[in-house]
């Protein structure tokens, strides 16, 4: 019988976790051999006391408690590396990632063609206006200026085969951006989708600046596009002093500071030609750094 690992990241959910649990066994008891990854990800409420009578009283459980908060993509990285299903499933602890929806992505991994089975929410009822119209802006952007495929709505909550969790495992960066990693990884993927569901107990743990900086690390960790920048202002400013210097030489009657004007952009567009040569080997560098895998099998011969 295949083995299921379920990996749920935990940060000050003693209330939801119980209700998880239930639902994950309601849903999964029988389906297949279950093992079930909770990572306290450094809670400061009761989570790891609920966590550790969960162990005590089920042998299916198993879990991982952080020394401090280290954050959901630290947790989602030690519950992957630790567990040893066949299929892996990760899902939130607060129930927007029902688990009534794993019998089915199981359903479709072992009988269609495919290595992992996404979900995205199709709505965001529930969610605060500002926070959707953020979240949108945000897809948008990284779309535009990153080669790998951000899917608006796209959630952590999926289930992949185990080939897939390797793949995902090979990318040991620091600075991990689960989404874009999730996607960059490729596979054969089948998309459900589902209406927003509200966290069934608790609050959610980002605030508005912490999800601004969550979107700056997506950007960062997946396009250098913003540090070519510097290469367009360079380009820019060269063309403005050449059109400067032309107007120096052609135009009778320039006025008396356009030869000092011409001069200083000329220097400054010189400046910022060195930057965009060292943002270049930059990129290159950082990309290089990252150590992220040539390429990736799916299959080959034996
Ligand atoms: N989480 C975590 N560490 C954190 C923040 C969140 O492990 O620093 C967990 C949290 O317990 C939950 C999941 O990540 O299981 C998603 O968090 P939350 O529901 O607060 O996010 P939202 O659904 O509002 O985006
Ligand atoms: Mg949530």
């Amino acid at each position: 019988m295949s083995k299921l690992s379920v990996i749920v990241p935990c940060f000050n959910e003693e209330e939801s976790l119980p209700i998880f649990y239930e639902a994950a066994c309601r849903e999964l008891d029988g389906l297949c051999e279950l093992e079930l990854y909770l990572i306290d990800d450094g809670s400061r409420d009761g989570t790891l006391r609920v966590i550790k009578e969960l162990a005590a009283k089920d042998s299916r459980v198993r879990y991982i408690s952080f020394s401090r908060n280290f954050g959901k993509e630290a947790a989602l990285y030690a519950g992957l590396k630790a567990c040893t299903g066949d299929y892996v499933v990760v899902a939130d602890a607060d129930m927007q990632d029902p688990p009534s929806l794993i019998p089915e992505m199981m359903r479709i991994l072992q009988t269609e063609d495919y290595d992992c089975v996404c979900t995205r929410r199709v709505t965001r009822a529930g969610e605060p206006p500002v926070r959707s119209f953020f979240a949108r802006c945000f897809y948008k952007l990284i779309n535009s200026i990153s080669s790998t495929e951000f899917k608006d709505g796209a959630r952590d909550f999926r289930l992949m085969k185990r080939q897939m969790v390797d793949a995902i495992l090979s990318m040991s960066e620091y600075n991990r951006f689960s989404k874009g990693l999730f996607s960059w990884v490729g596979f054969k993927v089948k998309w459900l989708e589902y209406e927003n569901i509200e966290r069934a107990a608790g609050t959610t743990k980002w605030s508005f600046w912490g999800l601004t900086k969550y979107a700056i690390d997506g950007i960062v960790a997946f396009s250098t596009v913003p540090l070519l920048f510097s290469c367009f202002f360079a380009v820019f400013l060269m063309l403005t002093a050449l059109v400067m210097f032309i107007c120096c030489l052609a135009v009778k009657g320039a006025p008396d500071w356009l030869p000092l004007g011409t001069l200083i952009v000329f220097c400054t567009a010189v400046l910022q030609t060195s930057i965009a040569i060292l943002s270049l080997y930059f990129s290159k560098t950082y990309t290089e750094t990252k150590g992220r895998p040539i390429y990736i099998v799916a299959e080959k011969s034996e």
